[in-house]
């Protein structure tokens, strides 16, 4: 999930909003203040409405950041990077790169979430109950309409399919009792998707009118939302598998020892025409007196606009070599991916008592999983 609107940092975790969120936000103020403000005091004046509508619509998303921000507090207190957290059509996401090790640092960090949303339902509670509950003012009636959504945020995500939170505790419950990481994630995905086709079937009768309560947009949000996570939940058994089929090779099996070189103070035009493949086709070391002084990533030439390829030189877009990230020659390959995913790194050097062995490119691990898929089909 790509953040498209950076909002800045909290605790040290990047909280960035998709494209997509303007959706949702767009639709949670417009039912508030047509709908559900003016069904419950019908009295009071529009503005009165939009200006709750805004402001409880607000409130709401900066809970989901509060809960998401528990999943990432947690997982950063195990040691596990966080990318950032995002915010997007179905609301929010933490972009936490690792597994947990252990059952326990799973559940704990799965549970955080809605713990923290149920906490925070009973504080808007108590601020509901403490301006005094009335129906016909505008403070409280938005105060206890936060306390349902919070509650229910805290509900939904606690059934247990993967990839909601209870899937997630689901698993880590399995995976203590059991001991099979593997085993566990099956079956809390096969739950996941169960309880996908379910919410698509509930849609569905909505839309036929078979469940009087759903309206047309709700039904239709409900198929979609059931869409996206029944391929979640496929997607994290794939993940598994594929980080599984990794496992079983080392740095130094999947290794190429022929990487591309070049001089600091060549210019990217020079570099680029005499080695034309070099976008996208794994990292360059950049040598100084047949020493490595540095690599630039590949992106890192993506990212230089064609008319600036004679002016830009090759040092300005390398990592200096003493900054470079390197793994060890036994490292295995899902960790190797997991620290590509982690550092936004497309290849990684393998280096041994200071001495260069070779280059995992991201694009050799993409080949090593699909061979194997290959090879099952
Ligand atoms: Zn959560």
């Amino acid at each position: 999930m790509r953040s498209s609107v950076k909002l800045g940092s909290v605790f040290g975790v990047p909280i960035g909003l998709n494209f997509s969120w303007f959706l949702t936000f767009g639709f949670v103020i417009l039912t508030l203040a047509l709908r559900v403000y003016p069904d419950i005091f019908p009295d009071s004046s529009t503005w009165v409405y939009w200006v709750m509508g805004v402001v409880s619509g607000v409130l709401f998303f900066a809970s989901i950041l509060t809960h998401e921000m528990a999943h990432s507090l947690i997982a950063k207190a195990y040691g596990i990077p966080v990318k950032g957290i995002t915010l997007f059509i179905f609301g929010g996401v933490s972009q936490i790169t690792k597994e947990a090790a252990r059952p326990l640092a799973e559940f704990i960090m799965a549970f955080a979430g809605p713990a923290t949303s149920v906490l925070l339902a009973g504080a808007f509670g108590l601020l509901w109950w403490l301006t005094g509950a009335a129906e016909d003012e505008p403070l409280p009636v938005m105060l206890e309409w936060l306390w349902l959504m919070n509650l229910f945020l805290g509900a939904f995500n606690l059934t247990p399919g993967f990839p909601l939170d209870g899937g997630r505790i689901l698993r880590s419950i399995l995976w203590g009792v059991t001991g099979n990481y593997r085993q566990s994630t099956h079956w809390a995905s096969r739950i996941g998707q169960l309880m996908a086709y379910a919410l698509m079937a509930f849609g569905f009768a909505g839309i036929i009118r078979l469940i009087s309560f759903l309206d047309p947009v709700g039904s239709l949000w409900l198929i979609v939302l059931g869409m996206f996570l029944e391929s979640a939940a496929r997607q994290s058994w794939r993940q598994v598998r594929a980080l599984e089929v990794l496992k079983a090779f080392r740095a130094r099996d999947i290794m190429t020892r022929e990487f591309r070189t070049s001089e600091a103070d060549v210019s990217v035009a020079e570099a680029l025409a005499h080695q034309p493949t070099m976008r996208g086709a794994g990292g360059v070391f950049v040598m100084e007196d047949e020493r490595v002084v540095g690599l630039v990533q590949p992106e890192a030439f993506v990212n230089v606009k064609r008319d600036r390829w004679a002016t830009t030189r090759v040092g300005a877009l390398m990592t200096p070599a003493s900054e470079v990230r390197v793994v060890g020659p036994e490292e295995d390959a899902a960790g190797i991916i997991q620290t590509m995913e982690a550092e936004e790194l497309s290849c990684l050097p393998v280096v041994e008592g200071g001495r260069l062995l070779g280059l995992v490119n991201r694009e050799d691990l993409g080949r090593l999983l699909m061979g194997r898929q290959d090879l099952s089909a």
